[in-house]
């Protein structure tokens, strides 16, 4: 459908500080061009649900879905020895089987863009365009798995699609050198893009790097001049001198207790000092989800009890989850706003009850999860509703079957 009108919606969540009741919402051309009473070109019936925008997975490991409920019960260091030790076996086809597997998991619990770090881009990039949904991958240095000449060689032959962008992952700073990071952030420059990399993790991991260079992961980074184009995950163990140096930083609160990371991502304190925070499951390994919406209520109330702070709220996650998630992949989009791409989900409405415009921010948050998802739109794209669903299921059974997982 190149131009269309959703209508019938009992609610629309356009942004999270505003819910509209009886709009229509007019696309065209995979653009939103209005909100209000215009009616054009195709019908899209919403059927009661809440239309609300897409949202964006900001930090995972595709292909981890093949080891989702190994090893469940290792701490951060020792699961990930494990982790490699499999990965090194893993072939580039089973690593495109378990991106598709979460690529599918993902669009069906209303993901319409995804921030992925492993070894296959070019299959990430083939899914994005078989399921029309917004990637964003690359080629990961990680010193101790692959020499950097070779990494930042493959990483420059990656091109962009229509829903696929380059970005360059660097796994750590305790597994890449400095001058890995350093090239990573020269590819950025000549790619248009950012370093995606875990940092400030552990203790261990700061540790180790005040140890080696006298600084903190993130004064060191800033000191070298490469802090302004990283997407640093995690960051639960922080100076709050180094708070200031972040333009963005991803929380993944269910890895990390998962994980047993401990420590806190100070979501307040970069959220006032003008930090784009954003929200991520991690892989399949670690959470074992990738559910955006139980990621949603996970980070409400890691921080509620961290901090012993009500500040977060609803409103807050379900930003980092769209606007500012958008703004980190640099798409117009996260709301449901004229000029905004058209990448949206309908909620049945029954999963969102009682439906008010005062609460469905509240219950979109804290009760829906993916199950709730009965259609996404990307790009103007209708890219799952009932009879896709169908489809995904068989697709999975092939996959798992495919993947030598089952069972
Ligand atoms: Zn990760």
């Amino acid at each position: 459908m190149k131009e269309f009108t959703i209508i019938n919606c009992s609610l629309v969540i356009v942004s999270p500080w505003e819910v509209r009741k009886g709009v229509k919402v007019h696309v065209s051309e995979g653009v939103i061009d209005g909100v209000g009473d215009y009616e054009s070109g195709d019908i899209l019936d919403c059927e009661g649900g809440v239309l609300m925008p897409g949202l964006v997975n900001s930090h995972t490991h595709t292909p981890m879905s093949l080891l989702r409920g190994y090893k469940d019960d290792l701490d951060l260091h020792d699961w990930l020895k494990a982790m490699w030790e499999k990965e090194e076996k893993m072939s580039k086809q089973e690593m495109n089987i378990g991106s598709e597997i979460s690529v599918i998991e993902m669009i069906s619990s209303g993901t319409t863009s995804f921030v992925d770090m492993y070894f296959n881009p070019e299959g990430v990039k083939e899914l994005s365009e078989k399921y029309k949904v917004r990637a964003f991958a690359g080629e990961t240095f990680m010193d101790s798995r692959e020499n950097p000449e070779a990494v930042a060689k493959r990483q420059r032959s990656l091109s962009p699609s229509r829903y696929f962008r380059p970005i360059v992952n660097v796994h750590s700073l305790y597994t890449a050198s400095l001058d890995s990071v350093r090239t990573a952030y020269e590819i950025s420059k000549e790619q248009d893009t950012w370093v995606h990399i875990h940092l400030s993790e552990t203790r261990e991991e700061v540790f180790q790097i005040k140890k080696r260079t006298g600084k903190f992961p993130i004064q060191l980074l800033h000191d070298s001049g490469l802090i302004d184009r990283i997407q640093a995950v995690h960051v639960g163990w922080v100076t709050n001198q180094e708070l200031q140096y972040l333009k963005n930083a991803t929380h993944c609160p269910t890895s990390n207790m998962k994980l047993a990371t401990a420590g806190a991502f100070p979501f307040k304190e970069m959220y006032t000092k003008g930090t784009n925070v954003t929200l991520g499951t991690d892989g399949a390994a670690s959470n074992n989800s990738l559910d955006m919406f139980r990621e949603m209520k996970t980070a409400v109330l890691v921080q509620r009890h961290s901090y012993w702070d009500l500040w977060v709220k609803a409103s807050h996650v379900l930003q980092a989850s769209t606007i500012n998630g958008y703004k980190l992949v640099g798409v117009y989009g996260g709301e449901i706003k004229e000029g905004m791409v058209a990448d949206m989900v309908i909620l049945d409405p029954r999963k969102a009850r009682p439906l008010s415009q005062e609460r469905v921010i509240s219950n979109v948050v804290y009760n829906v999860t993916g199950d709730a998802v009965r259609k996404v739109i990307v790009d103007g794209n209708v890219v799952y509703d009932d009879e896709v669903k169908e489809r995904f299921k068989t697709r999975l059974d092939q996959l798992y079957e495919e993947g030598g997982f089952n069972g």
